[in-house]
């Protein structure tokens, strides 16, 4: 990794930095930023003339302030798991990174109002653990979340697996504070409901990659926890017929069908080929294979297995499917989520904390234990 030599008025920004952030805050080491200078792919890698890992929202607009008085571009992280080199800084090594990792207080749960507020450097998966230690649940989840951020994911508005029922990030965001260009600081965390003054500047820095400003803390919406979930894998023989098991579900079960994904074969193949531990769910061999998870988040209704069973046995039944399989444990709910978790591959060096919990919940499952479903 090459550091680029800064020009004099760069240098007279890079000074200023240093003396805001002290050591923790700053970096010009190389083996420092290595790490941060490629994409979560391994396809891109940029220079960058130092790292900032700012530890609070004044830090943040003071660093802004000089940035933009020296006309030096910042280029906002978090895990630095997004999929399309967003956080990556071009090769001309005049950026600099701003790292918001240390902005990772979870402020508090709200639990009358079901809502949480925290830091934009929060990762996912510890917003997961703290909803769930509340009896509550954030429910946007995906495959890098031991490593994505909620300013990441706000600013990529992420969708995530359960977008059938929950939305993408933008229905789950009620308020943000973020850093304007100019370094004033947007407080938008204590949402008014009933709002309908003009533009939204929530709704539009929700997906704006950092262009519009840095975010620097989010209210998130929770929901109740789940009770237990049925994650269902499926054989099918073309999208078409996929789209018509989707409508079947959706018309019978509305809200407890959170997930529904469609994996071509090849994908599937690529999967078990590459990463170590993984096999097929299914003995028999498709074209299409779809991954369904119901869920059960109110003691009187029924258990998800149940529905699953019944809704896939009526599938069968009426041509929409090949074959399926219901997960009969957690582990193998995992394990199926698993595969279509792995299928974007991560090839930059680094190891990563969702890569070792992925890891942990690796399918080693002997396939009679599972629940089958055959025509
Ligand atoms: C295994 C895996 C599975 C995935 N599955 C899905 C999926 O199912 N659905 C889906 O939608 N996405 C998926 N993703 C992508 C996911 O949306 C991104 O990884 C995540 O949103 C990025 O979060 P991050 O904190 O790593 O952001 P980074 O990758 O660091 O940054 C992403 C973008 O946001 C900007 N940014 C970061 N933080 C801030 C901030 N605080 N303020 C302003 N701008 C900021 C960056 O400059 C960059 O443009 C997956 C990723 C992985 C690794």
């Amino acid at each position: 990794m090459e550091l680029m030599t800064a020009s004099p008025a760069n240098q007279q920004a890079l000074d200023a930095f240093r003396r805001l952030l002290g050591p923790k805050g700053y970096s010009d080491d190389a083996d420092d930023l290595s790490p941060w200078l490629t994409d979560w792919r391994g396809r891109y890698t940029g220079r960058a003339a130092a790292m900032l890992s700012p530890n609070s929202t004044q830090q943040v607009s003071a660093l802004v302030k000089i940035a933009a008085a020296h006309k030096i571009a910042l280029v906002p992280q978090g895990g630095n798991s997004g999929m399309v080199a967003g956080a990556t800084p071009d090769e001309s090594g005049k950026a600099v990174l701003l790292s918001m990792r240390r902005m990772n207080r979870i402020i508090g749960v709200d639990q009358g109002e079901c809502t949480v507020r925290c830091e934009a450097g929060v990762i996912l998966h510890n917003l997961h653990e703290l909803a769930a230690q509340h009896r509550l649940r954030f429910p946007l989840t995906l495959g890098g979340k031991g490593s994505a951020t909620i300013g990441g994911l706000i600013s990529t508005n992420a969708g995530g697996t359960q977008v059938l029922r929950h939305g993408t990030m933008r229905a789950l965001v009620n308020g943000i504070e973020a850093v304007l260009p100019d370094g004033s600081i947007y407080d938008g965390l204590s949402p008014l409901k009933k709002d309908n003054r003009g533009y939204d500047l929530k709704h539009l820095m929700i997906g704006a990659e950092g262009t519009l400003g840095i975010v620097t803390a989010a209210n998130l919406q929770l929901v109740p926890g789940l009770i237990d979930r049925c994650v269902i894998w499926a054989g099918v023989n073309s999208p078409q017929e996929a789209y018509r098991l989707l409508l079947f579900m959706q018309a019978g079960l509305r809200g407890r069908l959170e997930g529904f994904e469609i994996l071509p074969n090849r994908a599937l193949h690529a999967v078990l080929r590459h990463i170590d531990g993984t096999r097929s769910p299914l003995t028999s061999s498709h074209p299409w294979h779809i991954l369904m998870e119901i869920v059960q988040d109110d003691p009187a209704t029924l258990s998800p297995q149940t529905i699953a069973e019944d809704y896939m046995a009526q599938a069968l039944e009426q041509g929409l499917i090949t074959d399926a399989v219901c997960s009969a444990s957690e582990s193998q709910a995992e394990a199926f989520w698993k595969i279509r978790d792995s299928i974007a591959r991560r090839n930059a060096p680094k190891v990563r904390l969702c890569n070792m919990i992925s890891a942990c919940l690796l399918p080693i499952w002997p396939a009679s234990s599972l629940m089958k479903v055959r025509r």
